[in-house]
């Protein structure tokens, strides 16, 4: 479903923050995507959202040429892409139900969709009984939880999530990349970008490793493909 094709991404007179990066990923999978500060891992991500074009090669998303959608159909094109943010990107104000709720006003669905689906995403990411809490009556791993169920409400074809896990406690790190397996198997692809190697390479599922701006290692259960 994503195709990159020796990409590569210069910001100004700097070293390429992604350097001939080549990699397919498939409908249903789950990707870790791991590498130090630096190592380009939100570049990679930003090019996938388009919030920034690529300096040379080619993103393809379910068989498009990202980089060839004319700007009205970006954001049709972004609302495809659940984003999860390592600072979770909550609305202080609002409620974790409004704050979940959100993306579905955004697109405009009706009220009976929005009070249907917002206690079901919030119940699968286990937060039941807590819609009325405000941001700050919730702990790091929960707010986490209600910007994955903001994310799933957006009905995406993919989750992208850039160190979701940063600010959290390691029992609530584990917490939430249990939820986003669980989601994967769900059936949405998941990437999830972290700079923690240890605990990636132990799910069981593949890891794509990014230094400087290169792919220098893509494990698939275990097995080498480069
Ligand atoms: P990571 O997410 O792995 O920490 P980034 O993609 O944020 O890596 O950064 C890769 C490189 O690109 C770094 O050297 C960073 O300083 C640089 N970079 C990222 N964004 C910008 C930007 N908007 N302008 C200039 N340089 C940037």
């Amino acid at each position: 479903m994503i195709l990159f094709e020796e990409v590569t991404k210069i910001y100004g007179e700097d070293e390429p923050a992604l350097d001939g990066v080549s990699l397919s990923i498939e409908d249903k999978e789950f990707v870790s995507l791991v590498g130090e500060s630096g190592a380009g891992k939100s570049t990679l991500l930003k090019l996938l959202l388009r919030e920034e074009a690529p300096t040379s090669g080619r993103i393809f998303f379910q068989g498009i040429d990202i980089n060839t959608l004319r700007d009205n159909e970006v954001p049709p094109f972004r609302r495809k892409i659940g984003v999860v943010f390592q600072d979770f990107k909550l609305l202080p104000s609002k409620t974790a139900y409004e704050n979940a709720a959100f993306a579905m006003e955004a697109a405009g669905k009706s009220n009976q969709e929005i009070e249907e689906d917002v206690p079901q995403a919030l119940a699968l990411v286990g937060l039941d009984g807590k819609g009325h809490r405000f941001p700050e009556e919730l702990s790091g791993g929960e707010r986490q939880r209600v910007a994955i169920a903001r994310a799933l409400l957006q009905q995406p074809d993919i989750i992208l999530a850039d160190e979701p896990t940063g600010n959290l406690d390691p029992r609530h790190t584990e917490e939430i990349i249990d939820l986003l397996l669980k989601i994967n198997e769900l059936g949405t692809p998941v990437i999830f970008a972290t700079h923690e190697q240890g605990g990636v390479d132990k799910l069981g599922k593949r890891v794509i490793t990014l230094k400087n701006g290169k792919v220098t290692r893509d494990v698939k259960r275990g097995k080498y493909r480069i």
